[in-house]
């Protein structure tokens, strides 16, 4: 018994090969997705997986410039004063801290803002929380500390 097959079996087998769904191959070829979804059963390709949705860290790099210096520019969505935000499971979500927990793997304390010269800037390795804040005015008094000890000697 001969196996139908479609006469756009070579280019359907071409884009199983690259990975591609059924919508999508669908979509290039100009079939419909019964088509290419019976294709890909007659070829014995398995199905193929659902779309890992998108992370926010994912929307974050989506949505970022780098700029010189390793600055980055927010392009995505901004509140109504001006607040970097990025849409997740049908919630606003603040960019900064999550630009914070890419660079630190963890959750930030406190408010999170950009600790370079640009307040605008989200690259995650510019972005503070308060614990880094209070870490870093505490410094110089012990610099100073350390200095008048010194200079007791
Ligand atoms: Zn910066």
């Amino acid at each position: 018994m001969a196996i139908r097959t479609h006469y756009k079996e070579a280019d359907i087998r071409r884009l199983l090969e690259a990975g591609m769904n059924n919508t999508q191959i669908a979509r290039q070829l100009r079939i419909t997705r019964e088509t290419a979804a019976q294709v890909r059963e007659e070829l014995g390709y398995p199905l193929a997986p659902r779309s890992v949705p998108p992370t926010p860290q994912d929307k974050f790099t989506a949505a970022t410039v780098e700029v010189d210096g390793g600055h980055m520019v927010w392009t995505g969505e901004r509140t109504q004063d001006c607040s970097p935000v990025l849409s997740h499971s049908g919630t606003k979500l603040s960019v900064r801290p999550i630009a914070y927990e890419i660079q630190h793997g963890r959750k930030p304390a406190g408010r999170v803002k950009a600790a370079c010269v640009y307040a605008w800037c989200v690259a995650p390795e510019h972005q503070a929380d308060a614990v880094d804040r209070d870490r870093t005015r505490t410094q110089p008094r012990q610099l100073d500390a350390a200095a008048a000890l010194l200079g007791a000697n």
